[in-house]
Order: structure tokens, then C-alpha cells, then sequence
């Protein structure tokens, strides 16, 4: 993968199948996914916006639990790796850098069941 940004997990539930599992959260410029390590629900987000952006400006409006982490990923902006705030919500996914407030904006695309490495999705 020629981009390194966003790679973390977050243990719960699974909305699917519906055992405590770690949610394999990985993002780059071009996607973001999240996928179950026990079932392999995968959910695609694919980028709206990036910009500089004030936090809480793409507060979600989700219909359950939101995930909000603080994984350390390198900014493409400011170069400087360091605590990004991570916000997942059912239909969206949100990055944004703590040094500069860069902040990366990905819309919910679809679902699937099964493995689908990001390193395939590079053209
Ligand atoms: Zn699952
Ligand atoms: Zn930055």
C-alpha cells in the first residue's frame, strides 16, 4: 500500500454477527473500511471532503452507537504523525488531526460480507 494512514481496531459488539469481535479499522485518501475479525461484515466509506476543518464540524447524526477513537496515523497535511480523533457512525467516518485539524470526510458506500484486503482497491 503506498499510503499510510489510519490503522487501527476498536473491540465490541458486531452489528452483525453479534459477538464482541475487534473491527479492523483501516483508511487512506481514496477509502475507508471496517471489518469484523470474527464474521467479516465489511462496511466501504468512500471520501466526501478533506479539508481543514474546525472540529465537531462533521459531528455524525447516526442511527446507533458511534465510535469515537484516538488512533495515531501520520497527516498528510502537516506531515506530523500524531492522535488523530476517529469517528465512525453508521453512515459515516470522519478523521481529523490534532496538530493542524486536517480532517478527512468519507460517506458510507456499501456492505459486504467477506474479506477484501484495501491493498487491492490501489489502481
Ligand atoms: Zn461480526
Ligand atoms: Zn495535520
Amino acid at each position: 500500500m503506498g499510503e499510510r494512514f489510519i490503522f487501527t481496531k476498536h473491540r465490541t459488539v458486531c452489528y452483525h454477527c453479534h459477538e464482541e469481535a475487534d473491527q479492523v479499522i483501516k483508511a487512506v485518501s481514496s477509502q475507508a473500511q471496517v471489518v469484523c475479525a470474527n464474521c467479516g461484515a465489511t462496511r466501504i466509506f468512500l471520501p466526501r471532503v478533506e479539508e481543514v476543518g474546525a472540529e465537531g464540524a462533521y459531528t455524525p447524526i447516526s442511527c446507533y452507537e458511534v465510535w469515537h477513537l484516538e488512533p495515531t496515523a501520520p497527516c498528510k497535511n502537516c506531515g506530523v504523525e500524531g492522535p488523530h480523533d476517529l469517528i465512525v457512525g453508521c453512515n459515516q467516518f470522519t478523521t481529523r488531526c490534532h496538530n493542524c485539524g486536517y480532517t478527512h470526510f468519507y460517506k458510507f458506500n456499501l456492505e459486504y460480507i467477506g474479506q477484501c484486503p484495501i491493498e487491492e482497491e490501489e489502481v
